[in-house]
């Protein structure tokens, strides 16, 4: 948003590519939970377009960032985020879209700060994303561009680089106080993470999914189920998915079609999807004693429950809810 704007002051024209890489956090969990209700609901890459009065375009690349993810040549961050490809990845990625002839741009900006991320933003990172996407000196970070050399449209003097900033290191202090200059009183948290990937807990769902299935692969669905529910593996060919809340829940069951799922008919309680394969009564029984725990029966002498294949087929097993005790810490992914 700042970066842009300090652009768009000296008179360029700017617009705004968003990727989607399925990962990002904002618009999925936070639509969903009552938990996250506080926050604004938004699109925020749309928003801030909005805000800036510049068209955003909206770049679907769930395919081929699978590459970037499974295979990235800087490897990883401090969980599976895979930071300095994934900059290379997008930067190429708009470098491709600006410079075709149609398009017409003349260069790129990003809102890069150096030493505001351990891994991608450092001084010698940095010029890594510039060399590695092709873009080279048409990669203008305009909050730090008094600490790197001279870009093209600097020396060109398409802009000013004496009213770029030079901004460095992990504090916002210098952005808060522009965006005020800017009048920008709302902007999104920024130290909040664009996505999931950088999440502990998420990654490890992230590496056990991979794990139980022998390959390192996922479709959307895959990831997208990694943001909802509690994750519990009591076996390792099976996993269950338990909704923790009423939207959860509204959004597991877009899902029955595709998965064997459990639900209680006896007391009010939670839909749980079996990623997996339940293999005979003993597993079963398991998921369904676990299901029962979470719902309103968790202390009643038995629950009934609901076993019912994509296909039709169901059972109904009545249960006594598993103890919290039994269920191991371990389960939890
Ligand atoms: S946090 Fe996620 S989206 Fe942002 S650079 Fe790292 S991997 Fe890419």
């Amino acid at each position: 948003m700042l970066a842009a704007k300090v652009v768009m002051e000296q008179g360029v024209h700017v617009e705004g590519v968003n990727f989607f890489t399925g990962f990002c956090v904002e618009g999925h969990t936070h639509a969903i939970r009552a938990k996250d209700k506080a926050k604004p609901k938004r699109n925020n890459a749309l928003w801030v377009a909005e805000q800036l009065g510049i068209k955003l375009h909206i770049v679907d690349v769930i395919d081929d960032y699978k590459d970037v993810l499974l295979n990235p040549k800087y490897g990883y961050g401090q969980n599976m985020n895979p930071c300095l490809d994934c900059k290379i990845f997008m930067v190429n990625r708009a470098r491709a879209w600006a410079f075709m002839e149609e398009n017409g741009f003349d260069f790129i900006v990003t809102g890069e700060v150096i030493g505001q991320r351990p891994m991608s933003q450092r001084k010698d990172t940095m010029p890594v994303i510039a060399r590695e996407s092709g873009a080279d000196d048409r990669l203008v970070r305009p909050l730090c561009a008094q600490n790197l050399p001279p870009t093209l449209p600097e020396r060109e003097g398409w802009l000013d680089r004496d009213a770029l900033y030079d901004f460095h290191g992990r504090n916002r202090k210098p952005q808060m106080e522009l965006a005020k200059r800017f009048g920008f009183s709302d902007y999104s948290q920024p130290a909040g993470g664009c996505c999931f990937l950088t999440d502990e807990t998420y990654s490890r769902k992230l590496v056990d999914l991979w794990d139980a299935r022998g390959e390192r692969e996922y479709d959307l669905d895959d990831i997208l189920l990694l943001k909802v529910g509690r994750h519990i593996r009591p076996r390792p060919h099976f996993k269950l998915i338990v909704s923790r809340e009423l939207g959860e829940n509204n959004y597991l069951d877009g899902y029955k079609n595709a998965f064997t799922h459990a639900f209680t008919t006896s007391h009010k309680g939670p839909l749980a999807l079996v990623d997996g394969r339940l293999e005979g009564e003993s597993d079963q029984l398991l998921a369904a004693r676990i299901v029962a725990r979470f719902s309103q029966g968790r202390d009643a002498d038995s629950v009934t429950v609901q076993i019912q294949s994509p296909g039709g087929s169901g059972t109904v097993l009545n249960v006594p809810p598993m103890p919290p005790a039994e269920i191991a810490a371990e389960w939890y992914v």
